[in-house]
């Protein structure tokens, strides 16, 4: 983000963030007592490691990497590991936060974790992010495992970095089927058939509910209808493709070196090979070249927020002309915009239902590396299906209960939207079951 355009006295820090989210949602529900909330919005664990590497020219460099479990109530903490200069311990804690009430949104057995390394991978030959990989998990040690924190994928690592993870894991603990101590992996290394399309495809099939349970007037499918999406990694090129697959028009896409544009659809398979062979999707031939701040203010049906956090602010809010955001990314919605958004009209499908499809095959992914076993693809895309069907749904009853109520009380509080209704009804889960287990000791 150009710190021209950063919107002065806005909250920006992510963590403060995610905080404001869950006492925006917890003040409906008294029925929880201040020191259980405290307990469900701090991180159980933080970690820092410092740590070096001798990189391939040579050089010894240290580089500082975070992991943090923030719950683990309902199940092993569960989260990305991403690589990118601007990670923080503040982020990454807000990413933890948000996999917790995540997974509890979709309904998976799973806490919330992640982890982050101050790094820039273009900067970086293959062997070094190899080592920095290596010696990382190896410090972490028995912090992460099978059935206490499983990493996933983030920004900038793939099925290749959770290879490595696997395999430095279990160098260290030979002997064992080590395959569910990370998610997300080679499907010739026990990764599970659909979890590379899995955020996207999930990201399809809540716009899709959503869509017909009249999110946006009139518009009842995503079929015919235009769409931009900013980011063009796992979860925006992977989307493209689908919502294309499910007959929308994809009109634009970005990525951190800029956008094109193309009114009557992209050429979606161009724009990749572009990518691949230049680096970027800037200047495929017959788009027109558009900024960042261009694709999110684009007049569209649908945007794709799926980069990075911080995205759709107070300055920049009012400029976005779509009927629907859908977040692919993280926190690509401030709270403050989150408001201006609302009070324009244009709905918002939050990060915590979205892109929750990823976690869910990263679940399957664990459940088969557990079993032994491989389930074909249909069958993954099918249980995805259902479970993304029910999460939505969950979270649109959710928000009619919690209004129906505000209403026979006077709207005290006022009504809640969508993002409100999925951290309420995470924020639940995860209480109970902590109510059910009893405080230890
Ligand atoms: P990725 O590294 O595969 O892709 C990120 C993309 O964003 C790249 O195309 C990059 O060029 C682009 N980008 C970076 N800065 C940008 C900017 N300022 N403007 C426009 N584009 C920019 O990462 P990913 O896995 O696709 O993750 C993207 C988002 O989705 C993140 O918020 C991540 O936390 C979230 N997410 C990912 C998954 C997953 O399974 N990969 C699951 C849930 C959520």
């Amino acid at each position: 983000m150009p710190a021209t355009k950063r919107a002065i006295g806005e909250e920006l820090n992510l963590f403060r963030i995610a905080q404001l989210q869950f006492d925006n949602a917890a003040q409906y529900l008294p029925e929880l007592g201040p020191g259980l909330i405290e307990f469900l919005k701090s991180p159980n664990r933080t970690v820092t490691l410092e740590f070096p590497i001798a990189t391939e020219r040579g050089r010894v460099k240290t580089f500082v990497g975070y992991r943090v479990l923030h719950n683990s109530v309902r199940g092993p903490g569960k989260g990305g590991i991403r690589y990118h200069p601007d990670v923080t311990e503040d982020e990454v804690r807000a990413l933890a936060s948000w996999m917790t009430w995540k997974c509890a949104v979709v309904d998976i057995p799973f806490g919330g974790a992640k982890g982050g390394i101050i790094c820039n991978p273009k900067r970086l030959s293959r062997k070094d992010i190899r080592r920095i990989t290596r010696r990382f998990i190896s410090e972490l040690g028995d912090l992460i495992g099978p059935y206490t924190d499983v990493p996933a994928p983030d920004v900038n690592t793939n099925s290749e970095t959770m290879a490595w993870i696997y395999d430095t894991y279990t160098m260290l603990h030979p002997g064992k089927n080590n395959l569910p101590v990370v998610t997300g992996k080679p499907v010739n290394i026990g990764g599970s058939l659909g979890r590379r399309e899995a955020t996207a495809r999930g990201c399809l099939f809540v716009t899709q509910r959503a869509l017909r349970r009249g999110i946006v007037k009139g518009m009842k499918s995503a079929k015919g209808r235009t769409v931009a999406i900013q980011g063009f990694g796992n979860a925006g090129a992977i989307a493209a493709q689908l919502f294309s697959e499910a007959g929308a028009i994809v009109v634009a896409v970005s990525d951190s070196q800029g956008g094109v544009f193309r009114e009557q659809g992209l050429d979606l398979e161009a724009i990749a090979r572009r990518k691949q062979t230049s680096g970027s999707v800037a200047g495929a031939r017959g788009t027109r070249k558009l900024t960042n701040e261009q694709v999110l203010g684009l007049p569209c049906d649908i945007l794709i927020p799926a980069a990075l956090e911080n995205q759709i602010r107070v300055d920049n809010a009012t400029d976005v002309q779509a009927k629907l955001v859908v977040e692919a990314a993280n926190g690509p919605t401030t709270p403050a915009a989150d408001e201006i958004l609302a009070a324009r009209g244009i709905p918002v499908i939050p990060d915590i239902l979205a892109n929750a499809g990823g976690v869910t095959v990263s679940f399957y992914e664990w459940v088969q590396n557990v079993e032994n076993e491989q389930w074909d693809e249909a069958e993954v895309n099918r249980r995805l299906e259902r479970r993304m069907i029910r999460a939505t749904d969950a979270v649109f009853d959710e928000r009619a209960r919690v209004n129906k109520q505000q209403k026979a009380a006077g709207n005290p509080m006022g009504s809640v939207d969508l993002r409100k209704a999925a951290f309420i009804l995470a924020i639940r889960r995860v209480a109970s079951v902590t109510l059910e287990r009893g405080i230890w000791p």
